[in-house]
């Protein structure tokens, strides 16, 4: 069967059509600039030249119209017609307390999405408008909503109820969700798979370090705790987003520079992490050459990145008693051998040690700690849309 896998943003849209007999991706692309002056579409069918498309793109209905003519043309397509797709697999951010497992799309679940709009107003709104779309364009073929919180439904208590007034968590639902739980679940389930051992029998700590950026703990195949919480704004020093910091800092600043809590919001979402201390840019390419060239902001910056992620690893391997697989995944964790080497040192008490040389990758799946019994560390590139086919497939072919 074909899956079309669609992830949808506020003007963005990302697609992959993956034949689930071999796993293997016919075509997949970015559409840019939705609703905005400029929109375009970046195709690529496998073995096939990229096409760009650039063509006024009003709505997100419009823009899915688009990738499936795409998808199905003569030239630069990947299969001859719209019923070669056997179902559509999308992704959404926020299940709430509602999805621990993702779902077959009927009225019910659309409801239920509506009333979780509260939780990620940026994020489940797109996700609405790409599921209506496509349901316009598509109206018989089956969809799954596979979402990013739904892996983190199995974390106790005792790890997602804040210290605050119990009644938040009664009335507003105010408690730890976890994002990038796709990714989480795929790395986790790959490294055991690698291994070739029962996941029921490792602790793994999974690290997907990006422009977001999380670590997990997976006990036995489970997530039992995520450094994200409520929002994406919890947890490690990002790209942008400040992360773990006093709240007492926020009213202190609205009072001392009059800020709104838009701006405040703004500032700790977009203004902080990295980019925030080092003054140079959230990309980490830019702040290793930056602390290359001697900037002492910049090297200050993946410093306190790499103490974050490592306090958080040592927090985790704590909570489950010991940690027998470490996970580096996303941009940063597939890609920075210099990033994964920082994190490391300092956690050979854990038997956390890598070996510099095995370490010396990039964009492939390795095994990079020293031979010596410890702690097995992976590089893993995360492949989201291929869990969500999976997930696709696997309830699509058991209704
Ligand atoms: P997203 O969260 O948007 O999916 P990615 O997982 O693609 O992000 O990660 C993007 C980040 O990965 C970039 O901002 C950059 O900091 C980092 N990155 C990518 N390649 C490298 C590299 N070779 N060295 C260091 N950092 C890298």
């Amino acid at each position: 069967m074909n899956i079309l896998v669609i992830n949808c943003g506020s003007s963005s849209l990302k697609y992959q059509l993956i034949d689930m007999n071999g796993e293997k991706v016919l075509a997949k692309g970015l559409v840019e600039r939705i609703g905005i002056e400029g929109s375009r579409i970046k195709h690529d069918t496998t073995g096939k030249e990229r096409v760009i498309i650039e063509e006024p793109m009003k709505d997100h209905k419009r823009a899915l119209e688009l990738v499936l003519e795409a998808i199905i043309d003569e030239k630069y397509g990947a299969i001859k017609s719209m019923d070669e797709i056997g179902a559509v697999g999308h992704r959404v951010v926020h299940g709430g307390e509602d999805f621990a497992n993702s779902v077959i799309i009927d009225e019910e679940v659309m409801a239920a999405l509506e009333r979780n709009i509260d939780l990620a107003p940026l994020h489940n709104p797109p996700n609405i408008m790409g599921i209506e779309a496509c349901q316009e364009l598509m109206p018989d073929t089956p969809m799954v909503a596979v979402f990013d919180t739904a892996f983190h439904q199995t974390i106790p208590a005792d790890n997602y109820i804040y210290p605050l007034p119990y009644e938040y968590y009664e009335k507003y639902k105010i408690r730890r969700y976890g994002f990038h739980g796709t990714s989480h679940k795929y790395v986790s389930q790959r490294a055991a798979e690698i291994l070739g051992k029962d996941i029921k029998d490792l602790k793994i700590v999974t690290a997907h370090l990006g422009n977001g950026s999380s670590v997990t703990a997976v006990k036995g195949g489970k997530s039992i705790d995520t450094s994200m919480g409520f929002t994406p704004l919890e947890g490690l020093t990002m790209g942008t987003r400040s992360g773990d910091i006093d709240p007492a800092i926020i009213p202190f600043l609205m009072e001392k520079e009059g800020l709104t809590f838009e701006e405040v919001n703004n500032m700790l979402n977009k203004k902080s992490g990295v980019l925030g201390i080092s003054g140079v840019s959230s990309d980490f390419r830019d702040l290793e050459i930056a602390a290359e060239e001697g900037n002492e902001r910049a090297k200050l910056a993946l410093d306190i990145f790499a103490n974050r992620v490592r306090k958080y690893i040592a927090a985790y391997a704590a909570q489950m008693c010991g940690i027998d697989v470490l996970v580096f995944t996303a941009g940063i964790g597939e890609n920075s051998a210099s990033m994964r080497e920082l994190i490391c040192n300092g956690l050979e008490f854990l038997n956390i040690v890598i070996d510099k040389e095995l370490n010396n990758v990039r964009g492939e799946e390795a095994i990079v700690s020293k031979n010596i019994g410890g702690v097995t560390i992976m590089v893993i590139p995360t492949n989201e849309e291929l869990m969500i086919a999976r997930d696709t497939l696997e309830l699509v072919q058991n209704r």
